[in-house]
């Protein structure tokens, strides 16, 4: 017998048909004799509505109430789903956050989980129930309702996963695992196997949706076994997330290639060249909260520097604002700017390591597309290349096939 935790997003619950094909994967597991606990994501594009309908009363609605109104997205999918399985003989019982309770911090729409109190769970498992918990969802140490951002419900499933010391902790989803990118977007994009633990982190962290990055980080950290699988397929061992790396030698270099348009580029130009800029322009950004991801800094005319940054694109204006308002006079810089029509392709391999020459097979294929590049940083398994937004789905594609993933 074992215990595992099963994953479901919001495709895979976004009918009553799709709520009662997956009460009928839990109820085969359940009579294999193992004990289910349940994660469900709201349905889709319910979160988006609820969001909507939010900012219909306000634009930047309050995050306290904010939090009210999006979690109830996962109460219906809860009762939804429960209801399936009694309506198939099985013991099942639901619980919110808040019943569980996944206690978190109290930064409302980007809470982190603090700690999980499982044994009322637990209890309720030994009794031979299947346990339906709301994914996205916990409340801080007063009692208010908080959510852990998009995509949180990945985090909430290890997150059980670790506290309950689950077997295996099983990810649903509408693809049959993780790709060497978004199939989505590369329809000769590959399933893999396996892909390690820190390739996994850098994909989620560097844009690929498929695993919130807080789960990756919160599996990494307990060691929970996970699993991506399609919820619409009977068979497949879909994509398993391992700790070990692969033999070297037959590592591929690259494993796959991450993307994202959330990203915004800032700019502030014709700044005199002094010791101390960096920190005169990216302290007040801090000090707001902002985050930044890239960073560059040129030479401009004579004694004068360019520097460029990105923040996330819910920032920019927040961001240049303070630029034009606290910074700019400051420096005696010329002129301050934003551009939010960029994306960032990235590509990511721990046979990166083991190889060179791998940053100007990158940087060769894109100039072969004619594909400008605006900044570049890199670490110790990733490559990740600023460029022209319209261009995204090109460069994918181009360095999808030139790295041999579409063999
Ligand atoms: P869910 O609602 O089940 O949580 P998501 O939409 O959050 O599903 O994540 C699944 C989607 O992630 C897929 O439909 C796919 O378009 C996208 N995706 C992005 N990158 C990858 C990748 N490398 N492999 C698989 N899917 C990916
Ligand atoms: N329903 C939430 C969202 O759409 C959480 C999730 O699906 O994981 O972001
Ligand atoms: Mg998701």
């Amino acid at each position: 017998m074992s215990l595992i935790v099963q994953k479901y997003g919001g495709t895979s619950v976004g009918t009553p048909e799709r709520i009662r094909a997956v009460a009928r994967r839990v109820a085969r597991y359940k009579s294999l004799g193992h004990q289910i606990v349940v994660v469900v994501s709201a349905m889709s594009g319910e979160t988006n509505r609820l969001i909507g309908l939010a900012r219909e009363i306000m634009m930047e609605p309050n995050p306290r109430e904010l939090d009210v109104i999006v979690s109830t997205g996962e109460q219906v999918t809860i009762g939804m789903t429960t209801l399936a399985l009694i309506e198939l003989g099985i013991k099942a019982k639901s619980y919110t956050g808040s019943q569980v309770k996944i206690l978190t911090d109290d930064a409302h729409t980007k809470a982190r989980i603090l700690k999980i109190d499982h044994h009322n769970i637990q209890e309720d498992l030994d009794q031979g129930y299947v346990v339906v918990v709301a994914g996205f969802q916990g409340e801080d140490e007063q009692g208010n309702i908080t959510t852990l951002g998009r995509g949180g419900s990945d985090t909430t499933g290890v997150a059980l996963a670790a506290a309950l010391k689950a077997d295996e902790c099983q990810i649903y989803t509408d693809v049959d695992g993780i790709y060497t990118t978004d199939p989505r977007v590369v329809p000769e994009a590959k399933k893999l196997d396996s892909i390690t633990f820190e390739e996994m982190l850098e994909m989620a962290s560097l844009g690929s949706k498929v695993l919130q990055i807080r789960a990756v980080e919160f599996a990494g950290k307990y060691k929970v076994k996970l699993r991506v699988l399609s919820s619409f397929e009977e068979e497949g061992d879909g994509t398993l997330i391992t700790f070990e790396e692969k033999n070297k030698m037959e590592d591929p270099i690259i494993s796959g290639i991450a993307f994202n348009r959330d990203e915004a580029k800032v700019s502030i130009l014709g700044v005199p060249d002094k010791p101390g800029i960096a920190y005169q322009i990216l302290g007040p950004i801090a000090d707001a909260n902002i985050d930044v991801d890239m960073i560059i800094q040129n030479v401009g005319a004579v004694g004068t520097t360019d520097f460029t940054f990105t923040v996330h694109r819910i920032d920019l204006n927040k961001a240049l604002g303070i630029l034009n308002e606290k910074v700019k006079g400051h420096v005696n810089a010329r002129e301050v700017n934003g551009n939010d029509k960029i994306a960032k392709v990235s590509i990511v391999g721990v046979g990166m390591r083991s190889h060179v020459g791998v940053a100007s097979q990158m940087f060769r294929t894109l100039s072969e597309e004619g594909i400008n590049i605006d900044m570049i940083s890199t670490s110790e398994i990733k490559i990740s290349v600023l460029i022209d937004e319209k261009y995204l789905e090109l460069a994918v594609r181009a360095l999808h096939k030139a790295f041999g993933l579409d063999a």
